[in-house]
């Protein structure tokens, strides 16, 4: 395809997915953008619309499984400024920064209330869009305003109320560019206590010993996605370098060179089983692009 813009040619990355991928799966592809102003951001979303491509916006990569991507549109916002804007314990923060820097940042300035998203390596927009959750607690609970680029080039501001947030899902549809939190002012210690803790409770829990996508399925209502894996004695099944966590059933791990085809046989086995066994068809939490 020509790219009528000559400008998103010098921001088509050229490296192969694998490198953004959290779960280290993923293949070089031909319309990777990686903007590093927002004017280039929204050449890229003009020129999705008027190709009517649908555009993947990347952020940390850490729920997204990546597949024959080779003529998906994607972007990432990796190399476009990252920021942070306190006033008192309100703060704007740009879409691409690391969630885990941002909780480090916040907590320097006394304020917390995230400190449940210990552990997840998201990006604030993945985060948001995703709308992140644990411990019984959701990132939305601590936003005020969202901030997209809308598929006009716009930049559009939504409060919270304007949006929807459910279990891992949100109605957000164009490209998150900056957040808007209003945190609990809290002291050092007792943030650093409190994400210790949290800390301990996932390593405990979950595989950090190998990358993976967080969990692969939503909770079904009344039970877990790990539970019923496990149930069916999935645990430690494995496809190529790619297995079902010994450590958590949810968890698909890459013990090395782990394909796209493999972890795409474990989810339909899962699926299988679990619906052979339970009458129950699991859904998938992590996003496909393939
Ligand atoms: C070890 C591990 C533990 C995890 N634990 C949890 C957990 O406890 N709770 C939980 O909720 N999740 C967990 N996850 C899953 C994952 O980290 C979260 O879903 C996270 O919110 C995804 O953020 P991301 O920046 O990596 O988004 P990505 O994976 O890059 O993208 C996720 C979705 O958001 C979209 N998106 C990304 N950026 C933007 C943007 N700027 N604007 C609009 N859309 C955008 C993508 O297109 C995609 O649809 C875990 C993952 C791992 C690997």
């Amino acid at each position: 395809m020509e790219m009528k813009n000559q400008l998103l040619r010098t921001i088509t990355s050229k490296c192969s997915l694998s490198r953004y991928s959290h779960i280290k799966i993923g293949q070089k592809t031909n319309y990777l953008f990686t903007p590093r102003k927002i004017s280039e951001l929204r050449a890229v979303i003009l020129e999705a619309r008027d190709e009517h491509r649908k555009l993947v916006p990347i952020g940390g990569a850490s729920n997204i499984l990546f597949g024959n991507t080779r003529n998906r549109f994607m972007v990432a916002d990796r190399k476009l400024p990252k920021k942070i804007e306190l006033n008192g314990n309100e703060v704007w923060v740009t879409a691409n920064y690391p969630l885990q820097k941002f909780m480090e940042k916040m907590q320097n300035s006394t304020l917390g209330g995230l400190e449940f998203l210990t552990g997840i390596p998201a990006q604030i927009g993945g985060a948001v869009k995703m709308n992140a959750g644990a411990f019984g607690k959701e990132i939305s609970q601590y936003i005020d305003l969202v901030e997209m680029i809308n598929e006009n080039g716009q930049i559009v501001t939504y409060s919270k109320d304007d949006l929807k947030f459910d279990y891992r899902r949100t109605s957000i549809r164009d490209y998150i560019t900056r957040v808007k939190f209003i945190l609990d002012p809290k002291p050092i210690d007792e943030i650093d206590g409190e994400i210790k803790k949290i800390m301990a409770i996932r390593k405990s829990r979950h595989p950090y010993d190998y990358p993976s996508l967080g969990s692969t399925f939503r909770n079904p209502p009344n039970t877990t996605a790990a539970h019923l894996i496990e149930e069916c004695g999935l645990k430690g099944t494995a496809s190529g370098d790619a297995q079902i966590s010994e450590k958590h059933a949810n968890f698909i791990i890459n013990k090395g060179k782990a394909k796209f085809k493999n972890v795409m046989e474990l989810i339909d086995l899962i699926q299988e089983e679990v619906y052979k066994k339970f009458n129950q068809l699991l859904k998938l939490e992590i996003r496909i692009v393939n």
